[in-house]
């Protein structure tokens, strides 16, 4: 059987990837923050720059070539993209990133509630009561969101619990999730563990109670291959830049029946077939959710991000980046004092771990990290429930991408031994 590294070639995969020629404190960078934002490939760098150089011009607009053209090309991106994720093109809201996104969903759900959209919209509406359920394994970007729609409507926020060990209970979902349960909000991987949660356990619990699934995917887009459609969730969030493309573009997917029943959530320019003094109509999705001048050389270059990961084919990145990531924990859990987060066996995941490095502050493990050139995020990560949950206010995350070598890993594993031995 071949190995997951002998399919890639990380030679050829590092030399698309400038940055990795720079230097961090005086050694070779060793970039394994990938979670927190990818690195480009050239590829995509140079299909921002192509396009703003020789096709810029506002879309879905003007009579001119040009338009037409970059019409053309940021269409083609949006089939592109979805295409990915196993969405129609249709399916496929441009959005600034996946926070932006599940922001959408939730201030369109607000204006259904308030009777706004559609007579179809009704359908979203939230009464008092109602419930919303995420995880206790949320980034706050699939949690807040809530938390306001909740305020505004005065449905009732719930949560999952996580074993010990991060993983989710299922037996507590089952209880969870009833016949009040109008949402199910989770996310498709952990920001924390990198353990990938049971989405058709959870999607066939919501669908039980007739309770919509959305999926926060930014942690799952980038490195494993991803079908909404066959994973059965109504909406999905992701973001550009984790997924090797450019800042400010992310997308929402959503089944086509829903989008076409949501109300939009920002109004204005692009976004519609008419417009009086009192009233608007709006142009179908996934344009009505397009409001205003869109992230096109974004679009664009992520387009090119996508591709470049069709082309290293997604279910060998998976396979690799898992392989890295197992050995990450296996190596982390040979250190004496130091405590891997989502220490479970027989999970699938992806090329990400946290720690805690027991008696030393995260920060302190970072910036010992970084003076060996080694680039980690460490804080709470944007997870505070999940810290909290598991009697922390902070980590140390480790994050693989397409390009880390096993040497990268061998070298944080040397880093993090070092830690203990440093600070005593
Ligand atoms: N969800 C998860 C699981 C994430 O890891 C992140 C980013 O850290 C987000 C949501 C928010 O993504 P963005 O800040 O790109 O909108």
């Amino acid at each position: 059987m071949t190995s997951p590294a002998s399919v890639l070639d990380l030679a050829a995969i590092r030399a698309d990837f400038p940055i990795l020629d720079e230097t961090l404190n005086g050694q070779p960078l060793i970039y394994l923050d990938s979670g927190a934002t990818a690195q480009k490939p050239r590829v995509v760098l140079d299909a921002e720059i192509d396009f703003l150089t020789r096709n810029n011009s506002a879309v879905h607009r003007g009579a001119h070539t040009l338009a037409a053209e970059a019409t053309e090309l940021f269409e083609d991106a949006r089939a592109t993209v979805a295409g990915f994720v196993g969405a129609a093109p249709d399916d496929l809201v441009w959005t600034s990133g996946a926070t932006a996104a599940i922001n959408l969903v939730a201030y369109a759900i607000g204006n259904a509630t308030a009777g706004r959209g559609a007579p179809a919209s009704a359908r979203f509406a939230l009464a008092p009561g109602d419930e919303i359920v995420v995880t206790e394994a949320e980034h706050h970007a699939n949690l807040i969101p809530w938390q306001e729609l909740a305020a505004r409507t005065g449905a009732v926020i719930r949560a999952i619990r996580v074993h010990d060990n991060a993983t989710l209970d299922l037996a507590h979902a089952a209880s969870v999730i009833s016949e009040r349960t109008r949402i199910v909000a989770f996310t498709h991987v952990s920001n924390v563990s990198g353990i990938v949660s049971p989405v058709a356990e959870l999607v066939a619990l919501a669908r039980a109670v007739g309770a919509l699934t959305v999926l926060d995917a930014c942690q799952s887009a980038p490195h494993l291959p991803v079908d909404f459609a066959e994973l059965g969730v109504d909406l999905a969030a992701f973001s550009g830049h984790k997924l090797l493309g450019p800042y400010g573009i992310g997308a929402l997917y959503g089944r086509s029946e829903i989008l076409e029943a949501l109300p939009p959530f920002l109004t204005g320019g692009s976004m519609i077939t008419d417009v009086t003094i009192d009233s608007a109509e709006y142009l179908p999705a996934p344009l009505k959710f397009e409001a205003g001048t869109q992230p096109v050389s974004q679009a664009v270059g992520l387009a090119a991000a996508v591709r470049y990961l069709e082309g290293l084919d997604m279910g060998a990145v998976h396979a690799r980046e898992q392989d890295l990531g197992n050995r990450m924990i296996a190596g982390l859990r040979e250190i004496p004092g130091v405590r891997v987060l989502g220490d479970a066996e027989g999970v699938e995941r992806v090329g990400l771990a946290s720690f805690d490095v027991t008696g030393v502050h995260a920060h302190d493990v970072g910036q010992f990290l970084d003076a060996r050139g080694i680039a980690v995020r460490v804080g709470h990560h944007c997870a505070k429930p999940l810290h909290r949950r598991l009697g922390l206010t902070a980590s140390v995350r480790a994050s693989a991408s397409v390009f880390t070598t096993d040497d990268d890993i061998t070298a944080l594993l040397e880093g993090v031994a070092a830690v203990r031995d440093y600070f005593g």
